[in-house]
């Protein structure tokens, strides 16, 4: 098997060590073997960047656009191959897998688009006869680590917008999915990047993530990952005054009404919770549901967890693939005796489960009979488990919801208009959902959270700009 290397200063380089990358549906199937930087060769991508950045940042707009768009194209014509790599290293379906991919393609569309509406503004000065101008410029070397559970489309959604407003770029990608992040490398350098504007450096967190986080020449820093990680990040980034943008983690609530469409409310919380195997940071582990519908909602949707079918992501008709790794299920499992020891009913799911091939397969599981104080409503556990809180009414519903240290994504069904209005004005996160799973958004439009869950500028959409460029105001005597 060959070694698939990182990329810096436009030469495939092998790293300090290789590292072998497994299926978790399947772990005798390995998907590749993968350089590993150490220290000294992350300083020589940062010193790429840096001397790439002049030429990149002041260069023609036109052959940034037709960069980005060549490589959303392929990424787009490719995503069937792109999709399977990715299930195959994550563990989410196939579907859920080629959805990611067509989604970084169109990622990179958008921002091919972005580099030609880079506009500013001119104001009258206060000073008669003075012009003030407001423009955006790149900030430099951008450090770009990005987590397991979107291999594809979270790389995109920074690198796409930092290369758009002129960065150049040192991407670690997580250890756990190098294949999505290398396929995507290869993609950037055929689209015909210079040499330097993009480095990829694959390798451990406290290895190739300390350099980043710690050199006086990445300017800024864009984090997705937990919140212990990003909590070290900040304090190391923030004290040496880079520009920090973290995205972590969640304890994202779906309120279920009485008056809700019960088959919308289950449909909303299946996928919500459980699709991608839970691992989503906007997935609905805490369903806060109301006491006149809460009896129908806990028999419709544990009838509809048993009929899930969790095997193989690559699998057709699998609904839920594995687990990502040995130690995710081991805390999945840990939070399930966590739950019952707490004093919750285990209504179904919980179970690691055997299939064909030796996986990391877990059943989705449900607890009711929680309340908001227990640790499995209050700690992210990202993976396929869930628990009912009851509320008496919708006030009740909001205030539960609110009493979170997160601030991602909260989602509400219901059919009356007067509490998704208030739910959309009163619910404390970056992102509402109104009879909508609080997973799965658009690539066109700010994505990010409050409260314990993000820190800094918003991403994607026109809002990237915020992050990945400075401004600077001009005046201009005649
Ligand atoms: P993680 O924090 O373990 O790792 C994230 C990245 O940080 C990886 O690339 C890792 O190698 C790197 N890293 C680890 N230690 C580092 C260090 N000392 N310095 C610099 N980099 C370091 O997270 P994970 O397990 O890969 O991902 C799961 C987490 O990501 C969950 O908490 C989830 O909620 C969160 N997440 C958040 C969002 C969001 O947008 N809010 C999206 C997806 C995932």
């Amino acid at each position: 098997m060959n070694v698939c290397n990182n990329y810096i200063a436009g030469e495939w380089l092998a790293g300090a060590a290789v590292t072998v990358n497994r299926n978790p549906s399947n772990v005798a199937d390995v998907v590749g073997e993968y350089a590993q930087a150490d220290a000294a060769q992350t300083r020589t991508a940062v010193a790429a960047a840096k001397a790439a950045f002049p030429a990149w940042a002041t260069g023609s707009i036109q052959e940034r656009s037709n960069i980005l768009d060549r490589a959303g194209s392929e990424v787009l014509a490719r995503k069937d191959e792109l999709g399977r790599l990715l299930s195959r290293e994550e563990g989410k379906t196939l579907p859920e897998g080629i959805g990611e991919a067509m989604r970084a393609g169109q990622i990179f569309k958008f921002f091919a688009g972005e580099v030609l509406r880079a506009a500013g503004e001119k104001l009258p000065s206060v000073r008669p006869g003075v012009d003030v101008e407001v423009t955006r410029e790149p900030i430099g070397v951008v450090g770009l680590i990005t987590p397991w559970n979107f291999p594809i489309a979270i790389p995109a959604w920074k690198i796409a917008p930092a290369l758009a407003h002129g960065n150049t770029v040192v991407f670690k990608p997580a250890d756990l999915v190098p294949g999505s992040a290398w396929a995507l490398a290869e993609i950037l350098v055929k689209a015909g990047l210079p040499a330097g504007v993009f480095n990829l450096v694959m390798g451990r967190g406290s290895v190739v993530g300390e350099v980043l986080v710690n050199h006086p020449d990445v300017a800024a820093i864009s984090f997705t990952g937990s919140v212990g990680t990003g909590r070290a990040i900040a304090a190391k980034a923030i004290g040496r005054m880079a520009k920090l943008q973290l995205e972590m983690g969640g304890k994202n609530p779906l309120v279920v009404l009485d008056d809700a469409d019960l088959a919308v409310a289950v449909n909303a919380a299946t996928q919500g919770a459980y699709y991608s195997t839970g691992q989503r940071c906007t997935a609905s582990s805490r369903l806060i549901v109301t006491a006149g519908i809460h009896d129908r909602f806990v028999a419709a949707l544990t009838a509809k967890l048993k009929s899930l079918k969790v095997d193989d992501a690559l699998a057709a008709g699998t609904d839920i693939g594995p687990v990502v790794d040995q130690s995710q299920l081991d805390q999945d499992l840990a939070y399930v005796e966590v739950g019952k020891a707490e004093g919750a009913t285990l209504a179904v799911g919980g179970e690691r489960l055997q299939r064909a091939n030796d996986g990391f397969y877990l059943a989705p599981a449900l607890f009711t009979g929680t309340t908001n104080a227990m640790r499995i409503a209050r700690e992210e556990i990202f993976g396929p488990v869930a628990c009912v809180i009851e509320a008496k009414d919708y006030d009740e519903a909001l205030a539960l919801a609110n009493d979170t240290e997160f601030g991602l994504c909260s989602g509400i069904v219901t059919t009356s208009l007067k509490h998704a209005s208030h739910y959309k004005r009163h619910a404390q996160a970056g992102m509402v959902m109104v009879n909508l799973p609080t997973a799965g958004v658009d690539y066109h439009v700010p994505f990010g959270g409050r409260k314990g869950s993000s820190y800094g500028s918003r991403e994607q959409g026109r809002y990237a700009a915020e992050f990945f460029t400075t401004v600077k105001t001009t005046y201009t005597a005649p």
